[in-house]
């Protein structure tokens, strides 16, 4: 797939929104990328997953894991592609962990991926979610990079598209000195 089909799926999927919107990471930001629009198509999910397992097929792999709730669905479809197991990371007490008997063993080759990488904060959890058991991070892929690329996650990194929006301090932030709405992204 290349990076154009990528972005006109979520065109057409109404999946990039306009707005004012308050990012988890507490900046103020003028788009969004609502992932689960796309992803609600499994056989989108298929698509963008093969497309993403392509890019790491040369590699020992042994399992795929993406952060909750973002990186369930498209850790599942790139695991199936690469006939392997495929996880999920979640967030207990603030603090990323393997819950539900999940468990990467001692020496696992790993794939961490996430549908869209910002900050890439929830990313660098996993990857030391995986360290910290054993596992041996292999690579981390996305369907949207955020970031231009600017993240440095010590192993290899592949996205399918990149998408640049502009994001802002709440002090300096635009949209707030003109009093547009601001919403949570993803609440409703
Ligand atoms: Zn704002």
């Amino acid at each position: 797939m290349t990076e154009k089909e990528v972005l006109e799926l979520f065109d057409k999927h109404g999946a990039f929104l306009k707005g004012h919107f308050r990012l988890s990471s507490g900046l103020h930001s003028e788009g969004y990328l609502q992932c689960a629009l796309i992803l609600q198509h499994p056989e989108i999910a298929e698509k963008l997953s093969r497309a993403l397992a392509k890019r790491f097929e040369k590699e020992k792999i042994d399992l795929v894991i993406g952060p909750a709730l973002g990186g369930i669905t498209l850790a599942y479809e790139v695991a199936r592609s690469l006939k392997l197991r495929g996880i999920f990371a979640e967030r207990q007490d603030g603090k990323m962990v393997l819950r539900r008997g999940f468990s990467i063993v001692k020496g696992e080759k790993v794939l961490v991926v996430e549908d869209v990488i910002t900050t890439g904060g929830s990313t660098k959890e996993v990857i030391e979610l995986v360290k910290s058991t054993g596992g041996i991070v292999i690579g981390v892929g996305s369907i949207i990079d955020r970031s231009e690329g600017r993240i440095d996650f010590g192993v290899r990194a592949e996205h399918l598209a990149g998408i640049k929006i502009d994001t802002f301090s709440e002090e300096a932030c635009p949209l707030c000195r003109s009093n547009v709405l601001i919403v949570k992204p993803g609440s409703r």
